[in-house]
């Protein structure tokens, strides 16, 4: 057995004596459960999988399924995606390389996208995911979802919705923006108050198919973009004080969201293609830890980027990829690789995203007042390499 770390503390080392790093063995440390089948999740499967582990992941919901998102993919995943076979062949995803960004009177300001995305709505991309997932052998267990997980002299105990209890030495936690576990955790982010509220159409309208365009209003921002099949992706960011101050959806967009003329003729002039919008609240941009508690955190659940940066996708793909190379690089050999597994991943995850969803923070506050998205569109119109410098801060380079 190849053991590069020497044991740290006391707790390590006489756990090392004991032998139970031992004991069973290669088959118990392969074992490994993953909480969430969002792109976090499910790339974490595929490849921790294809590294010869076995996975058991826990969606609480069943596929195909809606999610609030722009379905706006950044093409820094698109290398990673081709070559491992991670894309749907059937479908043809939108191409998109163009940006405007209109001031809530109106005002507004185009420009080439340097690294640009495609479109694919998460209906599609994440059902395909979970096939391919199956179809290789992860046990992926739907309409189940993870309701505890504590972690106790080198194993996780985990309870189930369905009332199962499970152990597992390794334990991912892809469960996205907000959770219940969040809150058994305690983690700090829990406690502040948040006001968001998502909301997601698929439309039919008439626009070009390859520019996504983010549209300001009072409290937030609203987004468009092309997706497969010819629809489009209408999703914004408002307040839940709005929304309790107009009374429903549809009264809050008109008299909020129709300010925006752009906003007005999309909302006026489109098809909606889905029954009902799909409406989330509660989440919050807070700083998280990559780790809590030993759980090893990727996606939203590890740090939300704000959605105008249009890379949470990205940086779920991307944080699932790392996490899985780096326990596969570790773990294989015993749980003494735990602290040095951690201590690594969340060096690279800092590298990787901290400044990103620093900057994206930060720039949100251009976005929702009248007065601060003409500042922004100004600004931008004559200094535009400053919305260059906000793409380049917010975005990772493809890998
Ligand atoms: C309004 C809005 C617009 C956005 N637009 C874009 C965009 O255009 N482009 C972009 O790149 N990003 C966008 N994002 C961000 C993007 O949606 C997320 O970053 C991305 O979905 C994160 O993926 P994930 O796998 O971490 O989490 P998710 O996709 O949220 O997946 C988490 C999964 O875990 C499951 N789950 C939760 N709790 C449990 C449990 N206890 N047990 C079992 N399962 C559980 C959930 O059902 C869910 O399926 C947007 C976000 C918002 C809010």
């Amino acid at each position: 057995m190849n053991i590069k770390l020497k044991p740290k503390s006391n707790r390590y080392f006489s756990f090392y004596l004991s032998g139970r790093y031992n004991r069973g063995t290669d088959r118990v440390l392969k074992e490994i459960v993953i909480i969430g089948g969002g792109l976090s999740g499910l790339i974490s499967a595929i490849e921790l999988n294809r590294a010869g582990f076995s996975v058991r992941l826990f969606e609480k919901k069943k596929y195909p399924f809606h999610r609030v998102c722009g379905e706006y993919i950044s093409n820094e995943v698109l290398p990673y995606m081709k070559r491992s076979g991670l894309l749907p062949k059937s479908v043809e995803p939108a191409q998109i390389n163009r940006f405007e960004f209109t001031s809530i009177k109106g005002k507004s300001l185009r420009l080439p996208l340097d690294l640009g995305g495609f479109g694919l709505s998460r209906y599609t991309l994440d059902q395909h995911l979970a096939h391919l997932a199956i179809e290789e052998g992860v046990q992926l267990i739907q309409q189940v979802g993870v309701v505890s997980c504590e972690f106790e002299e080198e194993q996780f105990r985990l309870q189930t919705s369905d009332g199962q209890e499970l152990t597992a030495p390794l334990v991912i936690g892809a469960y996205g923006k907000r959770s219940l576990l969040d809150t058994r955790l305690q983690r700090s982010f829990i406690h502040q108050k948040t006001d968001f509220l998502g909301v997601k159409y698929h439309i039919r309208t008439d626009f070009p198919r390859d520019q996504i365009s983010l549209h300001n209003f009072e409290g937030g921002y609203c987004g468009i973009s092309a997706i497969e099949n010819g629809t489009y992706n209408l999703c914004y960011m408002g307040s839940r004080d709005r929304l309790k101050k107009y009374g429903s959806i549809e009264a809050m967009e008109q008299a909020v969201l129709f300010k925006n003329p752009f906003l007005r003729s999309i909302f006026l002039y489109s098809d909606f293609v889905l029954e009902k919008p799909e409406v989330i609240n509660a989440f919050s941009f807070a700083p998280k830890k990559p780790i809590e508690k030993h759980i090893l955190m990727a996606g939203d659940a590890a740090g939300l980027i704000t959605p105008l940066c249009g890379n949470g996708m990205a940086m779920a793909i991307h944080s699932g990829k790392i996490l899985s190379d780096l326990v596969a690089k570790h773990w294989p050999h015993s749980t003494l690789q735990r602290p040095l597994l951690e201590r690594e991943y969340t060096h690279v995850w800092s590298a990787l995203f901290r400044k990103r969803l620093w900057v994206g923070r930060k720039t949100q506050q251009l976005f929702g007042s009248t007065w601060s998205s003409e500042l922004a569109v100004n600004a931008m119109k004559h200094l535009p390499f400053l919305a260059k410098a906000i793409m380049r801060n917010t975005h990772g380079k493809p890998f």
